[in-house]
């Protein structure tokens, strides 16, 4: 299959690629990987009439740390992001997370702007950044706007970003000690996109209880679904096996996955309750072996 005709632009700077989108508008769209862009364009399903090709846009590829933050450029490449060992110490679920994206293929090409405005409600990175409170941040030729996941995703493949803007980074807390991730996902075969993925992290306190945890879930809604109620009944407690259980009991009744050709939507909401129970357990765990 091949795309329609469009126009080509490779800018080299990100001035340049504002400009050009303010002088195109809705008819063009940003490539970065093209591991979804090209897909949609050879089946139709998007029809651009000009692509503007941001990979020789070098200032928009880098990882970079601070005591508080990892921030890390629109252009950097899934596997950059999963071979960092910077980014491992301080925050290994990213680092896991990044394993589970498709083939290493695709990691070869893929960066972290195109899966995140892609959105697809099954991709990991959306569910680790909405796990990790990261933000997203946005740029156009009128200058910058950062916003947090829950403003930025909205539905299937839909996000708050505007036409004339571009993702230029991520920035992720850095979670304090005493933090224990985890993230694991249920596939037809290894490579696959998720079913059901889930993502979790738990910060203990010297006692041993809970201080703060998240849960997030992906393939049950159009966005990453945060999941509050279940981790708000962890704070203050021993987050043993039986407590998780317990918490993760409603699960079926808070999400409400649409079937389609994979799996019903019974069969969903059982595979969330079991890796949302799978993720919080190891989370736990790791948390605690980071304990003095
Ligand atoms: C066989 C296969 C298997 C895959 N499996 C998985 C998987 O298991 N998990 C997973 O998460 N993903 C998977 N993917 C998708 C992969 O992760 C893509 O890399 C990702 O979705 C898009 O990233 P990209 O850089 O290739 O973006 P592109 O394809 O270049 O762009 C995707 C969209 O984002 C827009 N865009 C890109 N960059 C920017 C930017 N910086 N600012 C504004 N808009 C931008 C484009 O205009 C386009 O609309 C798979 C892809 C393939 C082909």
């Amino acid at each position: 299959m091949k795309p329609a005709v469009f126009d080509y632009h490779s800018p080299s700077e990100l001035k340049e690629a504002l400009h050009l989108l303010n002088e195109f508008g809705y008819d063009a769209k940003i490539m970065s990987g093209g591991q979804s862009l090209i897909p949609m364009m050879n089946m139709r399903l998007a029809r651009p009439k000009v692509v503007i090709d941001i990979n020789q846009i070098k200032e928009l590829n880098y990882i970079r740390i601070n005591n508080s933050v990892i921030q890390i450029g629109g252009l950097t490449r899934h596997y950059q992001i999963e071979e960092s060992k910077e980014i491992e110490q301080v925050c290994r679920l990213i680092t896991e997370g990044m394993k589970l994206i498709g083939h290493s293929q695709i990691r070869s090409r893929g960066t972290i702007g195109g899966s995140v405005v892609h959105a697809d409600p099954t991709a990991e990175l959306p569910v680790m950044l909405s796990t990790l409170g990261a933000t997203i941040t946005l740029a156009s030729a009128e200058g910058q706007r950062t916003v947090t996941t829950e403003e930025f995703f909205m539905t299937y493949l839909t996000t708050t970003i505007e036409m004339n803007e571009i993702l230029v980074s991520v920035e992720i807390p850095i979670p304090p000690a005493n933090t224990g991730y985890a993230i694991d996902e249920f596939t037809l075969r290894k490579g696959d996109f998720a079913i059901v993925l889930a993502a979790a992290s738990v910060t203990l306190d010297v006692e041993g209880k809970v201080k703060a945890a998240r849960l997030a879930l992906g393939g049950v809604d159009g966005v990453p679904v945060l999941l509050d109620e279940v981790t708000d009944g962890l704070i203050g407690k021993i987050p043993d096996q039986n407590l998780i259980a317990e918490c993760c009991m409603g699960i079926g009744d808070m999400v409400d996955p649409e079937p389609d050709i994979h799996a019903s939507a019974e069969y969903r909401r059982d595979l969330c309750i079991t890796y949302a129970k799978r993720v919080l357990e190891l989370a736990a765990k790791r948390a605690l072996k980071q304990q003095p």
